[in-house]
């Protein structure tokens, strides 16, 4: 009897924002192997006959190449295995997702996606900052501050662009350099930006200010990851209607 791989989304921190689909499968599961967004609320949840494996970042000592949780997932499945792969937010965005159910799809190893709250989402809404706003913005952009490369090169002259949100993941370590390319390519100095840290946790931090300012608001408030920058004129409705916490 084969097994197979549940790629599950688990929402930016707040375990309520686990779907019932993803809740369910997790709680059924013979193998969890998590990443470190994963809030811990959340891994409190796996039961205790699960075998639970922490696979991390890749940069970090205690956890697993890439291409090694890749083969570990397959390895496990055909183990008869119910494995559940749990990623921070929706594995699809920013989340290598698709790396890992290409290799299922090579070993033949059946798979299901589950898609999370991605965290531009979840920060939005528990910040208090629409997204899009029909006196602001038509459209919104997610994008990573980190490329594969380790550079931050963004097309930054379409991302100057009116009436657009900007939603940078992984955007804290190159702060400077973002704010700066956007100003050089002509945002305005006043462009409100928000950083939300930790969102939808209860160690939820959110500053707002503007995209001149900004790498230093982070800097003298020790913004730690992991951060989500929002940009755009919606960031000014955060004053009137911010909820949580
Ligand atoms: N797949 C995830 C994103 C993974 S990339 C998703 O859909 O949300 C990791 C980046 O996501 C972090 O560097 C940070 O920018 C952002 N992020 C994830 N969870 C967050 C949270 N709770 N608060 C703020 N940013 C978060």
């Amino acid at each position: 009897m084969s097994g197979k791989v549940y790629l599950i989304g688990a929402g930016p921190g707040d375990p309520e924002l686990l779907t019932l689909k993803a809740h369910r499968l997790l709680i059924d599961a013979d193998v969890v192997l998590y990443d470190r967004l994963v809030g811990e609320e959340i891994i409190e949840l796996i039961p205790d006959t699960a075998e639970k494996m922490y696979v991390g970042k890749a940069k970090s000592l205690h956890s697993l190449p890439q291409n090694e949780i890749n083969s570990l997932l397959a390895r496990k499945a055909k183990e008869g295995k119910k494995v559940v792969r749990l990623k921070g937010g929706d594995p699809f965005i920013f989340g290598r997702g698709g790396e890992e159910i290409e290799e299922l799809v090579e070993e033949g190893v059946s798979f299901e996606v589950v898609p999370g709250v991605t965290a531009a989402a979840g920060c939005a809404a528990y910040a208090g900052i629409p997204l899009t706003h029909r006196d602001y913005a038509q459209s919104v952009r997610f994008l990573t501050g980190h490329l594969k490369d380790g550079t931050t090169e963004l097309p930054w002259e379409e991302l100057v662009h009116p009436a657009q949100t900007l939603v940078i993941y992984m955007g804290l370590t190159g702060v400077v350099e973002i704010s700066a390319s956007l100003q050089r390519f002509g945002m305005s100095k006043a462009m409100p930006v928000a950083i939300v840290e930790k969102g939808t946790t209860k160690q939820q931090r959110v500053f707002t200010s503007d995209i001149n300012h900004i790498a230093q608001v982070a800097a003298e408030n020790e913004v730690k990851s992991p951060a989500l920058l929002i940009i755009g004129e919606v960031v000014l409705l955060q004053n009137t209607l911010s909820w949580f916490n």
